[in-house]
């Protein structure tokens, strides 16, 4: 079956303003790439619109209506210091999170084994009623509550190996046992949660901080003695991943040194315990990653290995 990429062009044209590192020209750059040879196979299909009722599963319904009500008629206008807003970012919100539910249905109708979500503005940022660190919706949590209540799964899984911490996830799960959230992540940096000895209330949570200069031999390790014996104990019905390519080498916004190959690496690990517990269903939702080039390349080298899945 061929992998399905979810995008639109909304998630293009959302634009938090001038030399503002979460730019239009990152999804260009990701989508360049998925056109580009080699990726011929992949299908695509256009994001719907989020219903308000699947985002209001993760957020309050009167955050959901702040946010949407603050959409300017033109320029900008910022939630928060790192949070803006132009006229097209309340449809690529609604997309974006609409991106990850509908995946979720694909997947579940038997239509892909996987789904990759290019989409902005990313998700792992956002609070229950609190835009954050250019975050608006947490798509990745509406794809899991989205598994759980249109789809009856128990047990659905968040890994995010975005180099920032996926706070606004974790917050959401951690008191939730049917619920797992799991995440590698560079400490100290943005936002600052995220330490080891977060677990949740059912070990649900597994958090590997690493320290700034990490990079393959670090992170593999994260996942050999941590991240992927805790999602296998979890044995996830259905595996959601959070997939930031800023714990790059390249990326300006933090200072990890992974390369493409391990993408692809975490990705081909991550699918094989999915393969396991879920019948190889899973999605994957584009949070951060700010060097368009090792974006685009980081990106490729995930979604191949997507394909190889499916
Ligand atoms: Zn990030």
């Amino acid at each position: 079956m061929a992998t399905i990429v979810f995008t639109h062009p909304a998630c293009v044209e959302h634009d938090p303003g001038d030399y503002h590192p979460e730019r239009p020209d990152r999804l260009r750059a990701v989508l360049a790439a998925l056109k580009g040879a080699g990726f011929e196979a992949l299908a695509w299909r256009e994001a719907p619109k989020a219903e308000r009722a699947q985002i209001e599963r993760v957020h309050e319904k009167s955050y959901v209506e702040r946010v949407l009500a603050s959409v300017p008629k033109r320029g900008q206008i910022h939630l928060d210091p790192d949070t803006a807003l132009s006229p097209a970012s309340g449809e690529a919100a609604l997309r974006a999170a609409g991106a990850a539910a509908a995946a979720v249905d694909a997947v579940m109708a038997g239509e892909a084994k996987n789904a990759f979500c290019a989409i902005r503005p990313p998700g792992h940022h956002a609070e229950n009623a609190q835009a954050m660190g250019f975050c608006l919706f947490n798509n990745a949590a509406v794809a899991a509550l989205q598994a759980r209540a249109v789809h009856g799964l128990k047990r659905i899984a968040v890994v995010d190996f975005d180099v920032h911490h996926g706070n606004g996830t974790q917050h959401s799960f951690e008191r939730d046992a049917g619920l797992f959230y799991g995440s590698s992540h560079q400490w100290p940096a943005y936002p600052g949660t995220g330490l080891a000895e977060e677990t949740g209330i059912a070990d649900n949570i597994a958090n590997v901080p690493l320290p700034p200069g990490a990079g393959s031999a670090e992170f593999r390790a994260g996942y050999r003695n941590t991240l992927l014996p805790a999602l296998k104990r979890f044995a996830p019905e259905f595996l959601v991943i959070s997939a930031g390519f800023d714990a790059h080498a390249r990326d300006p916004l933090a200072q990890m040194r992974l390369g493409a190959d391990d993408y692809a690496w975490v990705t081909r690990e991550l699918l094989a315990v999915a393969e396991t517990s879920a019948q190889g269903r899973a999605i994957s939702c584009l949070e951060g990653g700010y060097d368009l080039d090792a974006l685009a390349e980081s990106a490729a080298a995930h979604v191949r290995e997507m394909m190889k899945a499916a």
